[in-house]
């Protein structure tokens, strides 16, 4: 009878361990060159294990463990490209941004929230997409007078609708947008403290929130445990927002070395988008894309000095692409590529797009680099993507969460 019981128990411990091991989803990557963006040389011919959507080791002895082999045979492995500016609409654009490499986005204006769905389908793993981090709908001076029409925030906020009507929502009504947003549980608030250049009715150069809008703004932000970004080009603009106390400068073309320094000093880092700005007007541009192209002229210019300045400082620059993915808009390879023809070396741009742009949006213990415990977010290419940037353009494996999204590899 005792003999019985143990073997049901033997047997039930053996199905146990047996599911276990099927839930567990062990991946081991052999033979593959990793380039570390946390080190200055690759290492070679290593075994990765990816364990429940981490990564679980990185050796160069073999792993002797039950689990789906790849056998990369010396594909060099990223970890996967993060950009810092999108605005993703759905969830094609965001696979879209998975095929390229790209794993982790962080959404900069979008209307009606689509940022924090995405989010959450991404969190239940209903779909694979980018792991997303939402801001849903930005603090504005005016919301009813910005293009394109963000109006729809009365819509998702009808409490506020009494800010509708008002000529500027004031420091009071800076704070009550940022409690509504904060209600929907966004990861970031963004605050513009200067016009959109992208339109010709407004100059970029001047103010949108004044600087007691901007402070009630990101001191509410900051009360709620939420980082601030903000949209900013004039000197001005960007000077406020650091006095302000933002962690990220989106665009912020026309900084000064003087605020680059207080950037630095402050720790706040440089999000320049600078890719979009070297977009000429084809043949089929609308009239607004030909009477904008001086103005988009001199941004590049000024961007990429300011690039130049913040380098030579020690300012973080980080890879923005502006984009929403749709069809062929750009990428934030695209803008990897802009950042190295700008001065910074070849490896300086990855980390822009990887483990600098993970410390800068406050992800660096699950994104960025490739070591044990960070995610399981990984991006293989045929070559040294540090020798050649283009490389970044043909991925052949993605592994977003542990989980095979695209796989290219060669016969
Ligand atoms: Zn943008």
């Amino acid at each position: 009878m005792k003999t019985r019981v143990v073997a049901v128990l033997l047997v039930l411990v053996a199905a146990s361990s047996l599911t276990f091991a099927q839930d567990s989803q062990t991946l081991i990557l052999e033979h593959a060159n990793i380039v570390n963006p946390l080190s200055d040389a690759p290492v070679l011919n290593q075994t990765i294990v990816l364990r429940d959507g981490k990564i679980q080791s990185i050796s160069s002895v073999p792993a002797r463990l039950p689990g789906e082999r790849i056998d990369l045979r010396g594909a060099w492995v990223l970890p996967g490209l993060i950009d810092a500016h999108v605005h993703l609409e759905g969830i094609d654009a965001a696979q879209r941004m998975l095929s390229l490499g790209i794993t982790a986005a962080r959404s900069m204006l979008v209307r009606g929230y689509a940022d924090v769905g995405l989010r959450a389908l991404h969190i239940r793993g209903d779909v694979d997409i980018p792991t997303i981090l939402a801001a849903g709908y930005p603090v504005l001076a005016s919301p009813v007078r910005f293009k394109p029409d963000i109006s729809a925030i009365f819509l998702d906020h009808p409490a506020l609708d009494d800010l509708r009507k008002l000529e500027r929502i004031g420091p009071d009504g800076a704070r009550r947008i940022v409690q509504a947003i904060a209600g929907r549980h966004v990861d970031w608030i963004k605050v513009f403290a200067n016009e959109r250049a992208g339109v010709l009715e407004t100059d970029p150069s001047t103010r949108n929130l004044n600087d007691e809008e901007l402070r009630a703004a990101v001191e509410e932000a900051t009360r709620l445990g939420l980082p601030t970004a903000a949209h900013a080009y004039s000197d001005e603009g960007v000077m406020a927002a650091v006095n302000a106390g933002v962690r990220t400068i989106e665009h912020g073309s026309l900084i000064t070395e003087p605020t680059l320094k207080l950037m630095k000093d402050r720790g706040v880092c440089f999000v320049p988008t600078l890719y979009g700005f070297s977009i000429t007007p084809g043949p089929n541009a609308s009239p607004q894309e030909r009477a904008l192209e001086p103005r988009v002229k001199l941004l590049l210019d000024r961007g990429r000095r300011a690039v130049a300045i913040a380098g030579r400082l020690g300012v973080p620059v980080i890879a923005g692409s502006d984009s929403g993915y749709v069809g062929d808009e750009p990428s934030v390879i695209d803008e990897v590529i802009q950042l190295a023809s700008t001065g910074l070396s070849n490896l300086e741009a990855i980390r822009s797009a990887t483990s600098l742009s993970a410390e800068c949006l406050f992800i660096s213990s699950a994104k960025g680099a490739l070591k044990p415990g960070l995610d399981a977010d990984l991006v293989a290419y045929p070559d040294n993507p540090v020798k050649d940037l283009a490389v970044l353009r043909k991925p052949i494996l993605v592994i977003n969460g542990g989980k095979v999204f695209l796989r290219k590899l060669p016969d």
